[in-house]
């Protein structure tokens, strides 16, 4: 599991001139977001006069993580890349697939027997291109990065929303698509909007029961679940350094939930002593030599309104614990009007399940604390009143606090221990219930509350708090009791009180484990085989797309004209759909079900040219590809627009979709189309939308010279003979026109390996 020294020595060593450089062509001092974008740029890229919010810049990230529902494709598509190994260090975390039923053993058992073929794949594939391989049980995904491999001025990025947790210790780390990452395992920049900057100045100090939790519960009701979006959040001040490492990375964790691109602390004597806490006394080292680089410059500090986007004022002596939700997470209760709000809307007050850990809160400093809260029950007599459940985010944490008694506590009071892994936070829940038709509460540590996330049922009114919070509403069992100022009735009739939660940040005896679950890969992968059963249904190894054959396209038939808005979940569902995500042709299956079509305003009911008859969306175009006939798809605005997931672009092609026409694109799937060497255009005029009609077929006029800047033209042959002839737009650079012809990025790629 060892650490890359030599990538962080790499990238220290260029932190300064970078920042310096930076510095001179500006003419302002830097935010420490800055000065780790400029120290990523590529090579090609340094120029440093992006505007924010506008341009799109390359990054060349030091890191790649995967959790393992997402890797599958990743690395599917990387492995067309043709690469003996991975670009960047790079690492897989059997996280999301273990499904909580009963307890830890047992459900880790069930889930390896029900994933085994996943599990093999990911394991297979990572050992033969030195890729680390965290088993399932390891734990999950960013409490393992946070212990690991998250680094002061770095740049990571990570197929998963929550990847920003790495922002606690210092790193910009940003959740991405599986496309992305393949990108960038395959050694190709990494494009990103240059992000606007949001500050929020932390003064004072927590005590009580205020939590690192509470600070990111307050500012999530302060910008809302968009109010981040496109930003980068940098927390500073003297609030900023009293808080723990694990604490920061809980409250950049979360700030997914507030939209933002990611969110950011610097260097401090906290970072410092978790990184030596967790055996990376090295990279302290490292870090303490350019630590004056590794945090905002003190002008911008002093003066933040000056320099950052937006600024946000804390003060952490005045901050109460809160609780956010129901159905959303910046719905922001301070603990002194909860109550009060839980009566006025009606919420149900009695709390039927506690969930704490996660990889947002599971640190030794979250579980001490929690504990602090749940040996209370036992010495003070009091019967817990709801269900409570524990999930440690690593085997180090689970280890550690297993050996310090913290389990023994939580036991003691009810709490069954889950597996190390996302369980319920996914929906991965098989929750006892007696009737999920009534309304109910539950509260967690967790950081997404929408409908349905945790136990799949609408009914459910998820709340989300702090562990410690958590815990005492679980004693108690009622929504409306307020731990700070309220009396619970004993079981020897005593009225009792909660005293304050204790927390110890980094254990006294140091973490400890017997097997933390890493597979270290092959040195030499070349005679590893990767595996998938060609049988399997969850997993297909992908062929190459071939190349375009060098003339105009023509007589591609219309697959569908889709009306108002569709999504990349339109073009590709998820749900149960998920389970397919490593295959590519039974994923196809979705492919556009959920457009609406604008003929017949029905979702997945388009006319197959060659019968005459209506049918599904995917069977109508695999007609048409049996019958070699190719096809277009046409949409409205900002057609793709929501999850980067690259199905949205792999399913057309692979299916023989040859366009996708739109009013305009969302610009992370018009790429993604692009990366995979299908052609995204645009009408020039938006309303010629308005001339397609149902029976039309189309050629794609002027490929033979196809260059950056210069339109395409359109022609529609309509039923009965007429023509209409219009302009497309579109945003390919030379680059991207390369790909086209060569039927996709990959395949430029392993043609540069051979
Ligand atoms: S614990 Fe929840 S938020 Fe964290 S990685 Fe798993 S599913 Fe995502």
């Amino acid at each position: 599991m060892a650490f890359d020294l030599d990538m962080i020595k790499q990238v220290y060593s260029r932190l300064g001139s970078r920042v310096e450089a930076a510095r001179k062509a500006t003419g302002k001092p830097l935010t420490l977001t800055e000065k780790i974008l400029y120290t990523h740029l590529t090579e090609g890229s340094t120029t440093h006069t992006y505007t924010r919010g506008v341009d799109y810049v390359d990054f060349a990230p030091d890191r790649v993580a995967m959790q393992d529902a997402t890797a599958q494709m990743a690395l599917l598509q990387f492995m067309q890349a043709g690469r003996p190994k991975v670009a960047v260090p790079s690492t897989v975390h059997c996280d999301h697939l273990i499904q909580a039923k009963i307890g830890a053993d047992a459900d880790l058992d069930t889930a390896k027997s029900q994933n085994k073929e996943v599990y093999d794949f990911l394991a297979s594939v990572s050992d033969k291109y030195g890729i680390g391989f965290w088993k399932p049980g390891a734990g999950i995904i960013h409490q393992v990065v946070l212990e690991n491999y998250a680094f002061p001025g770095g740049m990571m990025i990570g197929t998963d929303s929550h990847t920003p947790n790495a922002g606690g210790l210092g790193m910009i780390a940003i959740g991405v698509g599986g496309a992305d990452a393949c990108d960038v395992m395959a050694g190709l920049p990494w494009e990103l909007k240059f992000p606007k900057l949001i500050g929020v100045k932390l003064t004072g100090k927590m005590s009580g029961w205020t939590s690192a939790k509470d600070i990111i519960l307050k500012v999530a009701g302060i910008l809302t679940v968009k109010g981040g979006t496109g930003a980068i959040v940098e927390y500073f001040g003297d609030g900023a350094q009293s808080l723990s490492a694990t604490g920061k990375g809980t409250i950049c964790n979360m700030g997914a939930e507030i939209g933002a691109t990611t969110s950011i602390f610097g260097y401090d004597t906290k970072s410092e002593a978790y990184l030596r806490g967790t055996e990376r006394a090295d990279i302290a080292d490292l870090a303490n030599a350019v630590k004056e680089h590794l945090t905002g410059d003190p002008e911008v500090y002093a003066n933040p309104e000056s320099y950052f986007d937006q600024v946000i004022h804390i003060n952490l002596s005045e901050l109460e614990p809160h609780v956010n939700g129901p159905f959303t997470p910046d719905l922001a209760w301070p603990i002194s009007k909860f109550a009060q709000a839980v009566k006025e809307n009606g919420w149900p007050t009695k709390l039927e399940v506690g969930l704490i850990g996660s990889c947002t809160n599971s640190s030794y400093e979250d579980i001490t604390r929690a504990a602090s809260i749940a040996s209370q029950a036992v010495s003070k007599n009091i019967k817990t009143a709801a269900e409570f459940t524990i999930t440690p985010g690593s085997e180090l944490v689970r280890y550690t606090v297993e050996r310090d008694g913290y389990l023994k506590t939580f036991e003691s009071m009810g709490g069954v221990v889950l597996a190390n892994a996302c369980g319920p936070c996914i929906g991965q829940w098989a929750r006892h219930t007696d009737d999920p038709t009534r309304k109910n509460s539950i509260i967690t540590s967790f950081n997404r509350n929408f409908a349905k996330r945790q136990d799949g049922n609408p009914n459910t009114h998820a709340f989300v708090a702090s562990p410690e919070i958590v815990t005492a509403f679980v004693i108690a069992g009622d929504l409306t009791f307020n731990p700070l100022t309220d009396s619970l009735t004993n079981e020897k009739g005593e009225q009792v009180k909660f005293d304050e939660p204790m927390g110890i940040e980094l254990p006294v005896k140091g973490f400890a484990v017997e097997d933390a679950g890493y597979q270290a890969p092959a040195l030499d992968g070349s005679k590893v085989e990767v595996k998938v059963d060609p049988k399997s249904s969850r997993l297909q190894l992908l062929d190459p797309f071939s190349a375009w054959e060098g003339t105009d396209i023509k007589g591609l038939k219309l697959l569908i004209k889709a009306k108002g808005k569709c999504t990349t979940d339109h073009i590709s569902m998820a749900g149960p759909w998920l389970k397919f995500r490593g295959h590519l042709d039974n994923i196809s299956n979705n492919m556009l079900i959920g457009a609406i079509n604008y003929f017949n305003d029905k979702a997945d009911t388009v006319k197959n040219e060659l019968t005459g008859e209506y049918g599904p969306v995917p069977a109508t175009q695999r007609d048409y590809k049996a019958h070699g006939i190719g096809s277009i798809v046409v949409g409205d605005e900002n057609y793709g627009e929501g999850s980067s997931r690259e199905h949205a672009a792999m399913e057309p092609r692979h299916l023989g979709v040859r366009a996708i026409l739109v009013k305009s694109f969302a610009r992370i799937h018009e790429t993604n189309l692009k990366k995979q060497g299908m052609l995204g255009l645009t009408f020039a005029n938006p309303a010629d939308y308005d001339k397609i009609l149902e029976d039309d077929t189309f050629d794609i006029v002027g490929l033979t010279s196809f260059t950056p800047g210069k339109p395409l033209q359109v022609v529609i042959h309509h039923k009965g003979g007429l023509e209409d002839t219009i302009t497309v737009n579109h945003t390919y650079n030379a680059q991207q026109i390369e790909w086209f012809k060569a039927g996709g990025a990959l395949n430029i790629i392993r043609r540069q390996q051979q």
